[in-house]
């Protein structure tokens, strides 16, 4: 459970991922996407200074986890491996059911998962 998450909105809830104006009502304060905007970047792959203070200052521990893992892979095989890799890799292994980042256990089968 998030802290303060327990009125979400629809609205709160929405988002078109980080490149877009309509966020996750917490990601619309996050450091490392308006350090990225004001470098003119896409993502922390086209920067020099990765992993920097707001990668290390980055509260949630699987996105910290996952940010240190994809980054590099993206910057080894390019963008749309990269995304093609990751959409394969949160597919449940033992049902086939699509499941999201940080998840423990799929919502279809129940199987424990360790997917980050
Ligand atoms: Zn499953």
């Amino acid at each position: 459970m998030l802290p303060n998450s327990e009125n979400l909105s629809i609205k709160d809830i929405r988002c078109r991922g980080c490149l877009s104006n309509e966020r996750f009502m917490h990601c619309s304060q996050c450091e490392i996407r308006n350090c990225t905007k004001e470098k003119g970047y896409t993502g922390c792959h086209q920067c020099d200074e990765f992993p920097c203070q707001h990668i290390d200052d980055f509260s949630m521990a699987v996105g910290k986890k996952v940010i240190l893992r994809a980054v590099p892979y993206r910057r080894e095989v390019g963008t749309e491996k990269w995304v093609l890799d990751e959409e394969a890799r949160y597919i449940c292994p033992a049902c086939g059911n699509k499941v999201f980042r940080g998840a423990v256990k799929c919502n279809q089968c129940k199987v424990q998962l360790n997917l980050d």
